[in-house]
């Protein structure tokens, strides 16, 4: 078994050829994950949003948004209809939607629970919020959180949302303090960013030491500041996600929409590059089109159903299959036995 050390794994970054790279962080998800691709169905359950990353497609300033709001009882519904189809794992995602409270969002968590008879996982992610809300979130049952960092470079990171990264990185702590699994992660290709950046966000991802890692090649969204930015290679993502193999070989890596939104076989070039799970979209058609971070998101007509099944035969192309298992983070495992 080979065990490589960060500077060794960065040569192997550096090189010019990524074929290595690629072949080093195969291997390794395969020794740690085996043939597996985990299945997380994902609830997008509010585009509304107070705050205004330049790079988001539902920032606060974009008025030409159809604002919506899932109401709980079509949240739990849409993750039972998830969970007859066999998965064990939903992520409610959205913005920071000031008129859904914590306290109400705890409750549809709660009624999850109930509904999936306690065998499902639910991981959360509607950004920064204060430790008291992230305690409240695990009473009520939840098991994950995520929130990436975004990027890594501080004066880039203020520059794009306002807000301070120590902040995010705060919010993060008080997510482990909480004892929630913690998942964090960043957008490659920003503009600004250096190849400097890159290798310093799967550093901090290291450093972290989460349980969870997306990242995702950005892509300008026209209602945005950022609207006219050159699109970046997804490579920068791939070679991305086998560092962040190699470094957090026990994370969760998803291979993202977006990748898939920039390439049609973006996902499976992630999963080649060591990423293990993937999200089909659970959100009711209806409102999938609402939730535009970037422009040609794919499987927007498609239903949950769909999703699945494109899913699996995509993971089956690349020599992997999938596995719907609520696969929490090995971390916890081990801590068990
Ligand atoms: N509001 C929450 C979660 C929803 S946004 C939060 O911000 O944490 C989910 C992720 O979408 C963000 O973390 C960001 O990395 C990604 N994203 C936003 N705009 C994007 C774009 N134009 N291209 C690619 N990814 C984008
Ligand atoms: Fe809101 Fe998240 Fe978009 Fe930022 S990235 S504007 S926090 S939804």
């Amino acid at each position: 078994m080979i065990e490589r050390s960060i500077e060794e794994i960065l040569e192997l970054y550096r090189k010019e050829d990524p074929t290595d790279l690629y072949n080093a962080a195969w291997e390794v998800s395969s020794r740690y994950h085996g043939d597996n691709v985990y299945l997380r169905g994902l609830v997008e359950f509010t585009n509304k949003c107070v705050i205004n990353c330049a790079y988001c497609g539902i920032r606060r300033d974009n008025k030409n948004v159809h604002r919506y709001s899932l109401d709980s009882q079509t949240i739990v519904d849409t993750c039972v209809d998830g969970y007859n189809k066999g998965l064990r794992t939903f992520v409610l995602q959205g913005g920071e939607d000031k008129d859904i409270s914590v306290s109400d969002l705890c409750d549809t968590v709660r009624k999850i629970k109930k509904a999936t008879n306690n065998e499902a996982a639910i991981t959360l992610s509607f950004g920064s919020r204060t430790l008291a809300e992230y305690n409240m979130m695990k009473e009520a049952g939840a098991d994950r959180y995520l929130l990436r960092f975004e990027t890594s470079d501080p004066e880039l990171h203020f520059k794009l949302r306002g807000i301070s990264l120590e902040k995010r990185l705060k919010n993060l702590e008080d997510i482990r303090e909480a004892g929630l699994q913690v998942g964090s992660g960043y957008m490659t290709g920003l503009p600004g960013e250096t190849e400097e950046t890159r290798i310093n966000n799967a550093l901090l991802c290291h450093k972290l030491n989460l349980d969870m890692v997306g990242i995702g090649p950005f892509i300008p969204s026209d209602e945005t500041p950022l609207a006219g930015s050159p699109q970046e290679p997804i490579d920068y993502a791939l070679k991305g996600t086998a560092l962040l193999r190699l470094l957090l070989p026990k994370a969760h890596i998803p291979a993202t929409t977006a990748a898939g939104s920039l390439k049609p076989t973006g996902r499976e070039d992630m999963i080649k590059a060591g990423a293990n799970v993937l999200m089909p979209n659970l959100t009711p058609v209806s409102v999938k089109k609402d939730y535009l971070l970037y422009p040609g998101k794919i499987c927007l007509d498609e239903t949950g159903t769909q999703c699945i099944g494109c899913m699996s035969m995509r993971v089956k192309s690349v020599g992997r299959k999938v596995d719907f298992s609520r696969a929490d983070a090995l971390r916890l495992k081990e801590a068990a036995v």
